[in-house]
C-alpha cells in the first residue's frame, strides 16, 4: 500500500484517510516531505532565469505539499490523541523540522530572488494579494536572517541553538520545581471548603507519589490556584501561594533565574544581529502592533485604571474581613468569591441543566452562524474522523454550495492535551484548489452511558470561542496557501474567536438553546441578568494581574544585550513599581521564573496579544450592537471584510474597511470597567 500522505486524499474535501494511516507512514512522509521541498526550493533558487512572480513565488507556494499534509495530520494527532509513538516522533522530528525551516528561510539564492521581486513589486502589474505575498515573504525571510552574511548566519544559528537549549531547560526546570513544590496536606480537615471530588483527587495525587493517607495539592501554571477561592483555612491558602510563587527561585538545579537573565540577553543579542535595538522591537515589527511603543501605549492606558479598580475591590474585601488581618494575595480569591455571591447571588452551577451539549451546538453555536452567515450543517456519519469520538459535519453556504468540513472532538481523554483549540487539516486556497477542513477540540468530561452531556458556563463560552476560529478557517477565500484562514498575525488571531463569544448570551440565541434538559423550560431571565450584572466584577484584579505579566514580558525583552541586570526579583519589582502595578495583594499572573509563555512557549514579547486583539473584539461587538445585531447583512459584512480575507490583507486595513475607522479602545475600557 502506498503512503497515504504522498497524494491528496480522494475522499470528500480531501478528508485524510485516517483508517489507512499506519505509524510508519508519518516518519516516511516527514522524511520524503522535507527532501521534496528542499529539492523544490533548490530548483527555484538555482534557476538561471531572471526572477519573476511566476517562476519564484508560485513554485515556492506550491512547494512542500507532502510535508504539509503529514504535518497537519500528525500534529493534530499529537495534540488530540497522542501516545508513546507520537511523542517519540515529535521529539525526534522537532529539531529536524526546525532545521528544515531554517534551510528554506536562510537559503541565500532564494532570498536574492525574493529581494529582487520585492524591489520591483510595484512595477510588475501584480494583483494586490500577489504583491502582499511578495512583501510578506521578504519581511519574514529578512527577519529570519536571510539577508545576513555567511558568518553572521553562523552566529545566528549558534544563538538559535543556544536559545533552544536554554528555553527547553527552563521548561524542564519549571516542571520539576512545580512537582517538588506540590503542597502536602496531612489532615483532611485542612482541606475544608473543597468538594468531595477535589478531595479525592488530592488523595489520589498523594497516593500516586507513595504518600498514602495524605493529600497533595499540585500547582497550576498561573500564580493563583483554583482552590484558593474555596479553602477556608488561611494558612493552607498561604502555603499554596508561597509554593506557587517560589517556583524557580530556590537555588539548586531547578532555579530559573540565571536562565531568565541569559535568555533575555541572548534574545537582545540576536535582535541586534538582525538590526533591532531590542527583542521586543524585533518581535513586534512583524505583528499588527508594529512597535514596542505601540504596545507600551496600550498597556500604559490600561494599567492605571486597572490598578485603581483593584484597589477599590480590595477595600470591599477588607471590609468583609474587618480588622482581623490585612488582606493578602492568598486571601483575594476566597473573599472575592464571597463578595460575588453576596452582591450578585450568582450560582453558575445552577446553569448547567440548561446547557445540554447537543442543543448548545445545534441550537446555539450553529444557529447563530446560520442567522449571521446563512450557512447550514449536516452531520456526515459516512465520514470517519481520527478518533471514534470525532463528529464530522459538512458545511454549506446559503446557496447550497459546499464550504468545507467541521470536525468536533468534544470530550476529554488521557491521550488529549489540556485546553481547547482549533486546527486545520487542509486549508482553502485557489492556487492548489484545496478545500477546508477545520477541527475544534475541547476537554469536556464524558458522561456516563446513556446520560446527556451537560456543559458548564465556561465550556459553552469556549465552544463559541473555538467555533469563531473555525469560521475564520471555513470562510477563507484566498489565492495563496500562505494566507489561508487563520494564518494571520499572533496579535490578531484571537480577534474573530473572541467576537464569536458575543452570541452565547445574545437573547435570540440563548433563548433558542438554553432549555432545561429535563423540564424543557427556558432558562429564567433572572439567571441571565445576574450573570450579565456580575460580568465585570473582579475585572480590576484580573486586568491588573494580566497587565503586570504583559509588562514584565515587554520589560525583559526591552533590555539591551549589554544590560547589567543581575537580580531578577529587583528587576521585576522595579518594572511593576514604575507602572503602579506593585500592589502586593495583586501579584502578576506569572512571575519571571515561571513565565512559561515567554521563556519557553513562543509568546516572548507577545503576551500583550490577548488584550491587543480584545480591543478589536470589543469595538466589533459595539459595531454589531450599533447595527442591529444578529442579521444576515451584518454577518456578510464581517465575513467578507474580515473573516474571508484570512491573512491576505493587512489586518489594520481589513479592520478599517469593516469598521469604517481604526479600532477604538473605549468599548474595551467599558467592558472591563476601566473608565
Ligand atoms: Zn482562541
Amino acid at each position: 500500500m502506498t503512503n497515504p500522505f504522498f497524494e491528496a486524499s480522494t475522499l470528500p474535501y480531501q478528508l485524510p484517510r485516517f483508517a489507512d494511516i499506519a505509524d510508519e507512514h508519518y516518519t516516511e512522509a516527514f522524511d520524503r516531505g522535507m527532501a521534496d521541498q528542499l529539492a523544490e526550493i533548490e530548483a527555484i533558487a538555482s534557476s538561471a532565469e531572471e526572477p519573476t512572480f511566476e517562476n519564484t513565488m508560485v513554485p515556492l507556494e506550491r512547494s512542500g505539499q507532502v510535508l504539509q499534509r503529514v504535518s497537519a495530520v500528525f500534529f493534530n494527532r499529537a495534540s488530540a490523541d497522542s501516545n508513546d509513538f507520537t511523542q517519540a516522533v515529535e521529539q525526534e522530528y522537532a529539531p529536524k523540522l526546525a532545521a528544515h525551516a531554517d534551510a528554506v528561510r536562510l537559503n541565500a539564492a532564494l532570498y536574492n530572488r525574493i529581494e529582487t521581486l520585492y524591489g520591483r513589486r510595484g512595477r510588475m502589474g501584480l494583483e494586490a494579494e500577489a504583491q502582499y505575498l511578495v512583501e510578506r515573504y521578504y519581511t519574514e525571510f529578512t527577519l529570519a536572517g536571510a539577508g545576513l552574511t555567511e558568518s553572521e548566519k553562523e552566529t545566528l544559528r549558534e544563538l538559535n541553538k543556544r536559545l533552544s537549549v536554554l528555553t527547553t531547560r527552563f521548561e524542564k526546570n519549571l516542571l520539576a520545581d512545580m512537582n517538588d513544590l506540590a503542597v502536602v496536606i496531612e489532615d483532611v480537615a485542612e482541606l475544608d471548603g473543597l468538594t468531595p471530588g477535589e478531595i479525592s483527587a488530592a488523595a489520589e495525587a498523594a497516593n500516586s507519589r507513595g504518600l498514602e493517607g495524605k493529600y497533595l495539592v499540585t500547582l497550576v501554571l498561573p500564580t493563583g490556584h483554583p482552590h484558593l477561592s474555596s479553602l477556608t483555612y488561611r494558612d493552607v491558602r498561604e502555603r499554596i501561594m508561597l509554593a506557587s510563587r517560589s517556583r524557580g527561585i530556590r537555588g539548586g538545579d531547578n532555579d530559573n533565574r540565571q536562565l531568565v537573565l541569559e535568555i533575555s540577553r541572548l534574545r537582545a543579542e540576536r535582535a541586534n544581529l538582525l538590526g533591532f535595538h531590542t527583542h521586543a522591537a524585533f518581535v513586534t515589527a512583524d505583528e499588527t502592533a508594529g512597535s514596542p511603543e505601540a504596545v507600551a501605549d496600550l498597556l500604559g492606558k490600561l494599567a492605571p485604571p486597572a490598578a485603581r479598580n483593584a484597589t477599590a475591590e480590595q477595600a470591599d474585601l477588607q471590609a468583609l474581613i474587618g480588622d482581623d488581618f490585612t488582606l493578602s494575595s492568598h486571601d483575594w480569591a476566597f473573599y472575592s468569591e464571597r463578595v460575588r455571591k453576596q452582591k450578585y447571588d450568582v450560582d453558575k452551577a445552577a446553569m448547567r441543566p440548561y446547557f445540554e451539549a447537543e442543543r448548545v451546538l445545534r441550537d446555539g453555536v450553529f444557529f447563530a452562524a446560520t442567522r449571521l452567515y446563512g450557512i447550514t450543517f449536516t452531520e456526515r456519519h459516512d465520514l470517519e474522523g481520527y478518533h471514534p469520538d470525532v463528529r464530522v459535519f459538512e458545511v454549506h453556504n446559503e446557496d447550497g454550495s459546499p464550504l468545507g468540513l467541521y470536525l468536533l472532538d468534544l470530550y476529554t481523554r488521557d491521550s488529549k492535551r489540556g485546553g481547547a483549540w482549533m486546527n486545520s487539516l487542509t486549508q482553502q486556497n485557489d492556487l492548489l484548489g484545496q478545500p477546508t477542513i477545520v477541527t475544534n477540540n475541547l476537554n469536556v468530561p464524558k458522561p456516563g452511558v446513556g446520560e446527556k452531556t451537560l456543559l458548564t458556563y465556561d465550556e459553552v463560552n469556549t465552544l463559541f470561542h473555538e467555533f469563531g476560529h473555525a469560521l475564520h478557517g471555513l470562510f477563507a477565500t484566498v489565492t495563496y496557501p500562505k494566507f489561508a484562514g487563520t494564518n494571520v498575525f499572533r496579535d490578531f488571531v484571537e480577534f474573530p474567536s473572541q467576537v464569536n463569544e458575543m452570541w452565547m448570551l445574545w437573547p435570540e440565541v440563548l433563548e433558542n438553546y438554553a432549555v432545561h434538559v429535563e423540564t424543557g423550560e427556558p432558562m429564567p431571565r433572572e439567571l441571565i441578568e445576574k450573570i450579565e450584572a456580575s460580568r465585570s466584577y473582579g475585572e480590576g484584579f484580573a486586568t491588573s494581574e494580566y497587565l503586570a505579566a504583559a509588562l514584565l514580558d515587554q520589560a525583559w525583552h526591552s533590555i539591551s544585550a549589554d544590560a547589567e541586570v543581575t537580580d531578577v526579583a529587583a528587576f521585576e519589582a522595579g518594572v511593576l513599581a514604575s507602572i503602579g502595578l506593585d500592589n502586593p495583594a495583586v501579584p502578576p499572573r506569572y512571575s519571571s521564573t515561571y513565565f512559561q509563555h515567554v521563556f519557553s512557549s513562543g509568546y516572548d514579547a507577545g503576551y500583550y496579544s490577548y488584550i491587543w486583539s480584545e480591543v478589536l473584539d470589543a469595538d466589533t461587538v459595539a459595531w454589531f450592537h450599533e447595527n442591529g445585531g444578529l442579521t444576515r447583512e451584518n454577518g456578510d459584512r464581517f465575513r467578507s471584510l474580515v473573516l474571508g480575507v484570512g491573512g491576505s490583507v493587512d489586518p489594520h486595513e481589513a479592520f478599517r474597511h469593516f469598521r469604517g475607522r481604526a479600532a477604538d479602545i473605549q468599548p474595551l475600557l467599558d467592558r472591563r470597567g476601566l473608565n
